[in-house]
């Protein structure tokens, strides 16, 4: 059993249950999401006696463990986490000047599938839990001595298909007692599972949604993210709409752009009729060279010129900075590292 991922009213409850009274609570979130202690030994003001009973009742701690980290020259780092069964995920550290981001994430590989992505390429081995979720953000932040401003869904797997333990993770990294991470700083990215897009729009936070588009001619869709066939654009685009609506936050438009597949004049009129009109804004994605893949990425003039044309037509975008790619911690890098890795090359 985990401490970490527990809720304060959880945490009393195990207290309570223990004989202990109840402002403990209080004192053993403190040493865990605060100050990101990593064993009960830590603890100072917790009797040897509880922490002894914590123990006794199989209580653990950490969650995940740093096995690795490996840094880049503009400060990004990734983290390679092993988990209690020897599973291995990674999070990645992006500091810029005051933002201090972590992109953590949801699940050990993933069952998506998207054509161009390294992590989807062994499917999904299994989901996360919400203390394997918050402990990546923790032990990042211990261990960089930052208090961490942003954090994203955006490593490893696909967080709307570990839906409960995601939202619970996001409780926790938001939560005053826990990291008390601002909600409008939280964001979650996903490759378009509708249901789940409206169920996060009624849950009453105030998170971003990034949606990773990458095309919106159908049958490109369908061979780039072949969740497309489940829930095809017609479909994404209203959700994304009523997402937008809902919780009056701009929905971030992901779109990687890979060389003659989704960067061309169609595309580009394709794209702009997607995000006109609403609260959306386009993030245009360098693409990381992925192994095993014949895919290419887009000249940067090329997404110059889809920026230039986006902007004129008044449509918010940005091209993201693809950083970290020499210690291969950019998008969709993550698997092919621990794969290249694990041969020793
Ligand atoms: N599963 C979620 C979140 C993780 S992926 C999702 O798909 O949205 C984070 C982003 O990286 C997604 O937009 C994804 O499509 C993109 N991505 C995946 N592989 C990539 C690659 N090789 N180059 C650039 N971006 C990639
Ligand atoms: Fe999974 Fe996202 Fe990769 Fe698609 S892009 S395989 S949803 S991690």
């Amino acid at each position: 059993m985990e401490l970490i991922g527990l809720t304060m009213e959880e945490m009393e409850k195990v207290l309570v249950e223990l004989g202990q009274p109840r402002y403990r609570a209080y004192q053993i979130m403190d040493w865990l999401y605060k100050k990101g202690v990593g064993d009960l030994g830590e603890m100072g003001n917790i009797p040897v006696s509880l922490r002894k009973q914590l123990q006794n009742a199989g209580w653990l701690l950490p969650s995940v463990r740093i096995r690795m980290g490996l840094s880049a020259q503009d400060g990004t780092k990734r983290y390679l986490f092993q988990l209690r069964d020897g599973q291995e995920v990674e999070g990645v550290f992006i500091p810029e000047d005051k933002r201090k981001t972590v992109c953590f994430s949801t699940q050990v590989g993933c069952g998506m599938g998207c054509a161009f992505c390294a992590t989807g390429r062994n499917g999904l081995v299994r989901n996360l839990t919400a203390g394997e979720i918050v402990d990546q953000v923790l032990r990042i932040g211990h261990e960089e001595k930052a208090r961490i401003s942003n954090a994203v869904a955006m490593g490893q797997g696909e967080p709307l298909a570990n839906y409960d333990q995601v939202i619970k993770a996001i409780r926790l990294l938001n939560a005053d007692y826990a990291l008390g991470i601002t909600v409008r700083r939280l964001t979650i990215s996903t490759c378009g599972l509708v249901p789940g897009i409206y169920r996060l729009a009624e849950e009453g936070l105030q998170i971003n949604l990034a949606v990773s588009l990458h095309s919106t001619d159908p049958e490109k869709r369908d061979e780039l993210v072949p969740v497309n066939k489940t829930y095809p654009l017609t479909l994404l685009y209203q959700a994304c709409k009523d997402y937008a609506e809902t919780t009056g936050r701009r929905v971030t438009l992901e779109y990687t752009m890979i060389k003659g597949e989704n960067d061309r004049e169609k595309d580009l009129q394709g794209l702009a009729a997607f995000a006109k009109g609403w609260l959306s804004h386009i993030n245009l994605i360098p693409f990381n060279q992925v192994p095993g893949t014949t895919y290419g990425g887009s000249s940067k003039e090329r997404m110059e010129y889809f920026r230039k044309h986006l902007r004129q037509l008044g449509i918010p975008v940005s091209i993201r900075e693809s950083r970290g790619e020499e210690v291969w911690a950019a998008c969709g890098q993550l698997r092919a590292a621990l794969t290249f890795e694990g041969n020793g090359e």
